[in-house]
């Protein structure tokens, strides 16, 4: 199995309702070897139109976020909790999260990151802990099966509150730090 064939499978996805109002299938995009996977939560309605993740509001931010600390679409992974846009951009639902899971399992047992950032409280509740608290434990590193963990806040949130940029801004160093720390050929380096 490769990304690619993963890929084509999961265009043709019906394991849940969200298949059913979906334009697009929005699997994820990026360098297939990244060390560096970002996990938000699901496709809004720009996503869904385009086919491809966070490029609204919230993707220019966090493409702004990347290129802070060096990093960029080519450079790592981007993807979603589930791979099709909740309608009224609502929460993904606990069923339609544990359907999609098959296929951001693998994405990560293909591309094998060194680190996952989970952008988001949703993220975080499925890929670190149930009951993870984004206000009192982003910027946390924990290790799971020799892959590093942290969260930081989803950009949305950081859109519609710029107070929480500065405790956004103290994860991404830190996360710059892991990179220089673990990762082999990628820089963190804005002017790499
Ligand atoms: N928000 C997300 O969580 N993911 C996207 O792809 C876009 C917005």
């Amino acid at each position: 199995m490769t990304l690619e064939s993963l890929r084509a499978e999961c265009m043709s996805c019906r394991r849940c309702p969200l298949s059913e109002t979906r334009k697009n299938v929005v699997f994820g995009v990026g360098c297939e070897n990244a060390e560096v996977l970002f996990v938000g939560e699901g496709p809004g309605q720009h996503e869904d139109e385009t086919g491809e993740p966070f490029v609204g509001a919230a993707g220019q931010l966090l493409d702004r976020m990347l290129s802070i600390i060096g990093l960029s679409r080519k450079n790592c992974y981007i993807a979603n909790t589930v791979k099709c846009r909740p309608p009224q951009n609502r929460d993904p639902l606990g069923v339609e999260q544990q359907a999609c899971q098959p296929w951001l399992d693998g994405q990560i047992r293909l591309i094998r990151p060194k680190i996952i950032v989970c952008l988001g409280r949703i993220s975080a509740m499925e890929l670190i802990r149930e009951d993870f608290r984004i206000t009192k434990e982003h910027g946390l590193w924990t290790q799971k099966d020799g892959v590093w963990y942290m969260a930081t806040y989803h950009p949305s949130a950081l859109l519609r509150d710029v107070s929480k940029r500065p405790e956004a801004f103290a994860d991404l160093k830190l996360l710059q730090a892991k990179v220089r720390e673990i990762c082999t050929h990628t820089t963190a380096d804005p002017l790499a």
